[in-house]
This record gives C-alpha cells, sequence and structure tokens, in this order.
C-alpha cells in the first residue's frame, strides 16, 4: 500500500501540532472566559437596572403620597370653610406657595366648575374642567392620580387630587394639583436626580402607556411601543429581562410600578454597551499574551528542531546506507531520546549487516569458486588501478600443458582436482600483494607488483619447477607452460602486457612446452 507523503517534515509537524492544540486550547479559554464574564455583565447589568428602577419608583412613589398628604390637609382645611372664596383662594395661594411640587393648584366644586385657581393667572376660574383630568376624580370621589392629559392652558400635566367633603359627610369638591411634564418640575426632579450610568435610558410611562419622562423631552406625552417590561410593570412587578427594542436592539431592562399612580418606570441599557468593556478587556488579555506567546511559539520551534535533528541526520544518512563511511556517520548521530536511539542501533546493526552482505558478494564476485583463486574479473580490476597508479609490474600467464588428455584419462573431476592442487601451488609461490588468478579453464595469471622482469622470471621458473616435480595424486606427472611480461614503454597498458604475456606463453607452447618464455 502507498502512503501519501505530507509535504512537511517532522519539526513542522511537531511545531504545526504544538501551536495547533496551544491556539484551540487558548481559543477555548478566551470563549468560556468571555461566556462567563459576559453572563456576569449581563446579570449585573440587569440587577442594576431593576435596583434603580424600584429606586426611581419608589421616590416618585413617595413624592406622590407627600404631595397627597399634603392636598388632604388642604381638603380638611377647605371642608370647614366652603362658602368663603377668599379662604379658598387663601389656601389654593398658600398651597403653591408653599409647596413648590405643584405647578398649579385648582379647586372645583362638586360638578367641575372652577372655584379658584393658583396662579390666578391661569384664568379659567368659573369653566367647567375637561374630562380626562379631574373630571374622573369627581365622579370617583376617591384620591387619585391621573394619567397624563393635555389640560386646560394646553400644558402636558399630570393630575393629582384629594376628594373635599362636608363636615356632614357630603362631596363638594375636590383640590387638585397639577404637575408639569415638560416644564421644568418637581416629578422631574426626582426622576433625574437619580444617579445615571452612562447609555442608560430611564422612562416612567402612566397607565395609557404615554411617556411621562423621557431623557429627550420632545418624546414626553407620546405613546410607548409595546415592551414586556412596561406590561409587566403595569401588572404590578418588579424584576428585569432582556427584551429586544423594535429596531432589533438587544435592551437590558429594569422594571418597577409606581402602584399609588398606576405608573411604571423602565429603564433600558443596551447589551452591546454593557457589553463594551468586555470586548476592551479581552482585546487587553489577547494583546498581553503575545510577548508570552512569541516567546512560546519561539521555544517551541526550537524544541520540534531538537526532537526532529535526530531523525532528520538518521533519515539523510538512511538513503546512503552502501557508502563505507556511514557507520562513522550513525555513530555520531546524537540520539538523545529512545526512539531515535532505537533506530540508529538498528540501522547501525543493519548497516553492518549489509556491508558483510556486500563484503561477502564482492568477494564472491571476484573470486573463482573452485580454486579460491581471484576470477579474470578481479585482474582486470588489479591491473586497471595498477594502470592508473602508474605502477611497474609483471604479469605471468600460465597453461597447463596437454590438459585436455587429463580429462580424457581421468575424467572430468580428476581435471578439477588437478586444477586445484596447482593453484595452492601459485598460492604457496605469491607473495602478498601479488595476485593469482584462475584466468579461465586451465589457464592462470600470477600479477607481480613492482616486480622487475627478472625476478618475474625466477618466479615463473620456481613455479614450473615445482609443478614439473610435483607428483599430483590419482593423476602423475603434469607441466606448465609460462609466458612473462612487464608493464614498459612498449606496453603501457594492461592490454599490452596481456598481449605480450600471451604472445611469450604461445612460444612456450611452440616451442615445446614445460618452458618460460619473455
Ligand atoms: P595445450 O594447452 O598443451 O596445447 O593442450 P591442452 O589439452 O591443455 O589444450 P587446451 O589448453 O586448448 O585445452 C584446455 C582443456 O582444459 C580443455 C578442457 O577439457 C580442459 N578444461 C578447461 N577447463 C576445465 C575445468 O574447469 N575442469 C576440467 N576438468 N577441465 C577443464
Ligand atoms: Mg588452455
Ligand atoms: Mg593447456
Amino acid at each position: 500500500m502507498r502512503h501519501r507523503l505530507l509535504p512537511i517534515n517532522l519539526r513542522g509537524l511537531i511545531f504545526f501540532v504544538v501551536v495547533l492544540s496551544v491556539l484551540a486550547t487558548l481559543a477555548n479559554g478566551l470563549i468560556v472566559a468571555y461566556r462567563i464574564q459576559r453572563d456576569a455583565l449581563i446579570h449585573s447589568a440587569l440587577e442594576a437596572n431593576n435596583a434603580y428602577a424600584a429606586k426611581m419608583a419608589s421616590s416618585i412613589g413617595d413624592f406622590l403620597t407627600a404631595a397627597q398628604s399634603r392636598l388632604k390637609y388642604s381638603a380638611d382645611v377647605l371642608a370647614t370653610r366652603w362658602d368663603d372664596p377668599a379662604a379658598l383662594r387663601a389656601e389654593a395661594l398658600r398651597l403653591q406657595a408653599q409647596d413648590a411640587d405643584f405647578n398649579a393648584i385648582v379647586i372645583v366644586d362638586a360638578n367641575g366648575k372652577v372655584l379658584q385657581t393658583s396662579p390666578e393667572t391661569l384664568r379659567i376660574v368659573g369653566a367647567t374642567l375637561r374630562p380626562e383630568g379631574l373630571e374622573s376624580a369627581l365622579a370617583q370621589q376617591r384620591p387619585l392620580i391621573s394619567a397624563a392629559y393635555l389640560s386646560m392652558t394646553g400644558n402636558l400635566v399630570v393630575a393629582i387630587s384629594q376628594p373635599i367633603f362636608s363636615v356632614t359627610g357630603q362631596f363638594i369638591g375636590s383640590i387638585g394639583g397639577s404637575v408639569y411634564l415638560l416644564k421644568q418640575s418637581a416629578l422631574h426632579s426626582v426622576i433625574s436626580n437619580h444617579f445615571h450610568r452612562e447609555g442608560t435610558l430611564a422612562l416612567v410611562v402612566d397607565g395609557n402607556r404615554r411617556l411621562l419622562y423621557h431623557p429627550n423631552y420632545k418624546r414626553i406625552g407620546q405613546g410607548m411601543d409595546r415592551n414586556a417590561a412596561v406590561d409587566a410593570a403595569l401588572q404590578g412587578h418588579s424584576g428585569s429581562m432582556q427584551v429586544s427594542s423594535p429596531t432589533g436592539v438587544s435592551m437590558l431592562t429594569g422594571y418597577a410600578p409606581v402602584p399609588a399612580a398606576n405608573w411604571a418606570v423602565v429603564v433600558e441599557l443596551p447589551a452591546e454597551r454593557a457589553l463594551s468593556t468586555l470586548a476592551q478587556l479581552l482585546r487587553e488579555v489577547f494583546q498581553g499574551m503575545i510577548p508570552a506567546g512569541i516567546i512560546g511559539f519561539g521555544l517551541v520551534f526550537a524544541a520540534a528542531a531538537l526532537i526532529a535533528r535526530p531523525l532528520r541526520q538518521l533519515s539523510s544518512i538512511a538513503g546512503q546506507l552502501s557508502t563505507p563511511e556511514t557507520t562513522t556517520r550513525l555513530q555520531r548521530v546524537h540520539a538523545w531520546y529512545l526512539e531515535a536511539s532505537s533506530i540508529r542501533q538498528a540501522m547501525l546493526t543493519g548497516v553492518q549487516l549489509l556491508q558483510q552482505k556486500l563484503g561477502r558478494l564482492a568477494r564472491e564476485a571476484q573470486s573463482d569458486p573452485l580454486t579460491g583463486l581471484a576470477n579474470r574479473r578481479a585482474m582486470t580490476d588489479v591491473l586497471e588501478v595498477l594502470e592508473q597508479a602508474e605502477q611497474p609490474y609483471s604479469l605471468l600467464a600460465m597453461d597447463i600443458d596437454h590438459f585436455k588428455r587429463v580429462n580424457d584419462t581421468h575424467g572430468h573431476d580428476a581435471g578439477d582436482s588437478a586444477l586445484q592442487f596447482i593453484s595452492d601451488i601459485l598460492k604457496r609461490n605469491s607473495r602478498t600483494g601479488d595476485l593469482a588468478c584462475r584466468y579461465g579453464g586451465e589457464e592462470f595469471t600470477l600479477v607481480l607488483p613492482n616486480t622487475a622482469l627478472e625476478v618475474a622470471i625466477a618466479i615463473a621458473e620456481r613455479i614450473r619447477e615445482n609443478i614439473a616435480a610435483s607428483e599430483i595424486p590419482g593423476i602423475g606427472k603434469l607441466t606448465l607452460s609460462v609466458g612473462v611480461a612487464c608493464r614498459s614503454n612498449e606496453a603501457p597498458t594492461a592490454d599490452a602486457v596481456m598481449r605480450a604475456a600471451d604472445e611469450c606463453l604461445y612460444r612456450a607452447k611452440s616451442q615445446g612446452r614445460n618452458r618460460v618464455v619473455s
């Protein structure tokens, strides 16, 4: 099976894997931190907005009940002096002068006819009141806080009223104070006095969902869009929720009711705004990690290089196992951990086996199996080396005389053992550095490096005599013819020397055999 090779080395691979896992861990950490922090921020913003709304609602409630109790006091005063217009006027003026909370004071009779106002510049005395405001107060004959409405003088107001009962308990009229919503009023200061978080929007709506307070004054008096938080507060609940504005912006909303007036206070903060610190925080965390990250990646890179180094060296050696210096190169590799060391050990063993095998193959290729002498190829190689080194040498070419007869008379096997016998004589007569070869069949050569022709002739003669004197077991006597040549100016190449030696051998044969010719 063929495996696909990735275009990446071990060092790159380690670096890639470590960096990837570090980045994944980091990203995971950042995401978790982001989520936890985000949830905490949202939770605390919701809590804060709820607390803010509740605080505002209770301040508004206090303001309204205080105003009502002052009106109640006036109502009790007026009950005893109802028929005295001067007393009505005095009370209305006193109330307004003493009580900066009211923009205007109106006293009406049981039919809604205006008896007295303060300030008197309102010029509505004698008129009958509009239905939205004190009219309902008249009908219900109980303390009331109105929704927002447009007063007879064209101001957007809310009215706070108390019924007036005569000493006999009969309903005789009503006293009301109006608070302007658009002009500078006591209600505004109650609301806008509160701590204001950047980006937070505080709203007050009445039971008809009209805005009683909005930081943008133009919106006051306008209806508010449907909103789950407003619905909940108008139903008397206090709490917080995340709601989507009509424009799709997610708002963290706290809400609280004003039970005295059936109003609702809503405090909103865009979620994005609440989380703005979070993005900044994460940016800072990230920037803070950059220097450490660079150092860390540098260390990882160095470690990856260190781990990969022995394997890289081993892999480059693996490409050329057959060269002789492989063993030393392997021994020089610093395999500092278990796997690299085992691989190096296995390679060393493998290389030794391989070189042994190559050596054996080389020896087998260069030697003749029957006699153990070098073969013709080995001789050619040696002659080539001598020729290239320009070394002088002599060459003996030998051929056994009438060897065909040996085979014919005693058989081929006997012939073979005769060849071995003669080979042993050749071996015995050659010095170290000489090369005895079985050139082919019953022909032999002897290469004698750094040997003068005369010395070579003497050696040839000795070999010839040695063989001629020997009794070969089972065969008897054999003789040898020898041609001797040496490297000279006339025969500078190996081929020329071979040819010269062959010619001498041929002459030895033709001159009657069992002789040396040079
Ligand atoms: P001469 O050289 O004196 O002229 O006569 P010769 O009979 O030796 O003739 P030649 O050299 O031409 O013949 C070689 C013979 O050697 C032929 C063959 O029968 C024999 N021979 C060659 N190789 C082997 C071998 O490996 N084993 C045996 N037993 N005989 C071989
Ligand atoms: Mg022959
Ligand atoms: Mg022969």
